[in-house]
């Protein structure tokens, strides 16, 4: 057989060339920007989806939504546009946008029914500010700085306690610090910046080892998803399931600030000790009629690890199930805390807050 004269590399296809993008650098340009944000609202809408279907294992009502995101008012890429139709895609039923450096996304944010929140930098850590009508100029001083929003009324987080993904890792001075808040307060065990697709990494693995040395110490510190997403293509990772009455600013923040909520990027969770339910205090009494756990996931559960004082009481087997409910006893020895986790077949998961043992 005779070798083709010309050499197969340069046969073309008749019309390729018009379908080359790198010929159309205009189209490239727009195609290069709207089509990772058109696969990421893909997957926000598979989850919502899920999530949808998971809700009909799931008889108590609850509301999902990120408290942290940046838009172009600080360092975020995206528009506050862009953060409205992300967190429809995503199903969340609230999204606060909390850019650094002031308040100047608030009328964009009315706008487009989106909440408003701000993210200023005081000593060792970042702050977490929401339900404030202006811009909040921290003294410098950590301590000094959660005590003043205590007493001007706002519902205040510590993000990112440990840092974030992937390099920005805190001093051990950041985590200790944390041991000096007596009253309870709001954490971050899960802080999505600069991830993607996943919102936990080694810095909220760090994250959720504080908060078990602090819940031991007996501090209540109730937890917190949030995307802290710098680019809309995140919102949706990771959110809050918030059990309140309303989806209304003030009862959702007054919800979480009690710590009626649990963390998620897939299954749904609820955790009660009697009449005590997550944030709450549970007496002698409560104890008695056991931990009761409802967890659910449509896309297929995988485990429930049940942890006590930082220590794993017990994990079970749920593998394949949607939808799995148990009551269990809350070992003596156990006397500070208890909280659940749901882990999904995709390595998704739920964290429950902490009920507070007396
Ligand atoms: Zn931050
Ligand atoms: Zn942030």
């Amino acid at each position: 057989m005779k070798p083709p004269r010309k050499s197969p590399r340069l046969v073309l296809m008749p019309g390729c060339k018009s379908h080359q993008l790198f010929r159309t650098p205009r189209a490239l340009f727009e195609k290069r920007s709207g089509y990772p944000l058109r696969m990421c609202r893909y997957v926000a809408e598979a989850m919502a989806a899920r999530i949808a279907e998971s809700k009909k294992q799931f008889r108590w009502k609850f509301f999902r939504g990120d408290f942290h995101s940046h838009t172009q008012h600080s360092d975020g890429i995206g528009t506050v546009a862009e953060t409205a139709e992300m967190a429809k895609a995503a199903g969340l039923d609230f999204q606060f946008v909390t850019d650094h450096w002031g308040i100047t996304q608030a009328p964009e944010c009315r706008e487009h029914g989106l909440w408003v929140g701000q993210e200023p930098k005081t000593e060792l850590h970042h702050l977490g500010v929401l339900g404030l009508r202006y811009a909040y100029v921290p003294g410098g001083k950590f301590l000094e700085d959660c005590a003043d929003l205590q007493r001007r009324g706002a519902t205040w987080f510590i993000p990112h306690p440990t840092g974030w993904w992937p390099q920005r890792h805190y001093p051990q001075a950041a985590w200790s610090i944390l041991e000096k808040l007596t009253a309870p307060f709001l954490m971050e065990i899960c802080n999505g910046a600069n991830n993607l697709i996943n919102a936990f990494d080694h810095t909220d693995a760090w994250a959720i080892t504080l908060w078990d040395r602090l819940l031991r110490k007996r501090r209540k510190v109730h937890a917190m998803g949030n995307t802290d997403a710098h680019a809309p293509h995140a919102i949706g990772m990771v959110w809050n399931g918030v059990f309140a009455a309303r989806r209304s600013e003030r009862n959702i923040l007054a919800a979480v600030r009690s710590g009626r909520s649990f963390v998620s990027d897939g299954p749904l969770l609820q955790t009660t000790l009697g009449r005590a339910g997550m944030g709450m205090e549970a007496s002698g009494r409560d104890r008695k009629e056991g931990l009761r756990i409802t967890a659910a996931d449509s896309a297929g559960l995988l485990a429930i690890r049940v942890i006590g004082d930082g220590r794993r009481l017990a994990a079970f087997d749920a593998r394949g199930r949607a939808a799995w409910v148990r009551t269990l006893a809350v070992p003596r020895r156990v006397r500070a805390y208890v909280r659940v986790e749901a882990i999904a077949e995709d390595g998704r998961r739920a964290f429950s807050n902490p009920i507070y043992l007396r």
